[in-house]
């Protein structure tokens, strides 16, 4: 159950936030881990995050995973993956702010997502235009040449571990970003391009602590560009950012897509009154 959020508090705060998605082309999108709170999958960090909780798991993964690839795979599929946040993942379903931001693509405002969510819930709810910055747990990737493919379209041959890519034979990941692997460099570079081209850039319930993910936001305060911030407790880019709205994604995105409408269809009005 979300939590109640006073929407008549930042009511000036709203009204900035719907003048500014309504007047930009290419709307730019961080999303982190708040984004999926509302559909049950609990964040890492804020109020109530597995670390904030149980603190930092290793920080090796990606070294245990390189040492013996084949070692992994071997307990991926014997052990499968069972924990609660596992279970939390494979239960979950888009949220209202997941729908709305799909939503502010479809009018033609957003124009791209990145995302560090690995839960698929974007694409699910209608998102096309998606980098997975941290990848996607139910894909697979080649560590080579990072051609990606969803897991069911990929036979595993339990006999000859790890899997390799049949275009450069290459090693066979989890898509999922490790800690301690190196985030594929064509999400960064088309990151790296969709945010030079934004004239809006939005930030949707990530703490802003991970990098390289984090530094988009600040490239784009570099240019000059309007932030606006979405997320119920401060970050680093709370101070910096054109209009923060500190509410759930769930509840504040369907309410700005309401406002957004709203605008677009005066300018419409008013073009045809002008027309006429
Ligand atoms: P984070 O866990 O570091 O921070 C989550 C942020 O969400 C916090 O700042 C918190 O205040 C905010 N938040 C909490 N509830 C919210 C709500 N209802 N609406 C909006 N914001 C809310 O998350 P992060 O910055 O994304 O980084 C952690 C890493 O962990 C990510 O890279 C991600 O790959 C991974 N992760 C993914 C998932 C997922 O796929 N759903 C879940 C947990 C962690
Ligand atoms: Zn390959």
């Amino acid at each position: 159950m979300a939590e109640a959020f006073n929407r008549s508090a930042h009511s000036a705060a709203f009204e900035v936030a719907a003048d500014l998605l309504a007047s930009s082309t290419h709307t730019v999108v961080l999303a982190g881990a708040g984004m999926s709170k509302e559909s049950g999958i609990p964040t890492f960090r804020g109020e109530g995050g597995l670390w904030t909780i149980n603190g930092e798991p290793p920080l090796n993964q990606y070294d245990t995973f390189s040492q013996d690839p084949g070692l992994w795979w071997q307990r991926r599929l014997e052990q499968g993956r069972s924990d609660a946040f596992a279970q939390a993942l494979e239960q979950s379903e888009p949220n209202d702010g997941h729908r709305a931001l799909a939503e502010l693509e479809d009018i033609g405002i957003v124009s791209h997502l990145i995302t560090q969510n690995i839960d698929d819930l974007h694409r699910r709810a209608g998102q096309t235009s998606i980098i997975e910055i941290h990848g996607n747990r139910y894909w697979l990737r080649c560590i080579s040449c990072e051609r990606r493919w969803p897991c069911q379209e990929y036979i595993i041959d339990e006999t000859a571990l790890p899997p390799t890519c049949d275009h450069c034979s290459g090693v066979i990941k989890s898509d999922t970003v490790m800690f301690g692997e190196p985030i594929p460099s064509t999400a960064l570079r088309r990151s790296g391009d969709e945010t030079a081209q934004a004239d809006l850039f939005m930030t949707i319930g990530t703490s802003a602590l991970v990098y390289p993910a984090a530094q988009y936001p600040i490239e784009a305060l570099q240019r000059g560009l309007p932030l606006i911030e979405i997320n119920p407790e401060p970050t680093p880019l709370t101070e910096l950012a054109t209009v923060a709205i500190p509410g759930p994604s769930g509840q504040v995105l369907p309410a700005l897509v309401e406002l957004v409408r709203k605008r677009l269809a005066n300018t419409v009005a008013r073009k045809n009154y002008q027309e006429d």
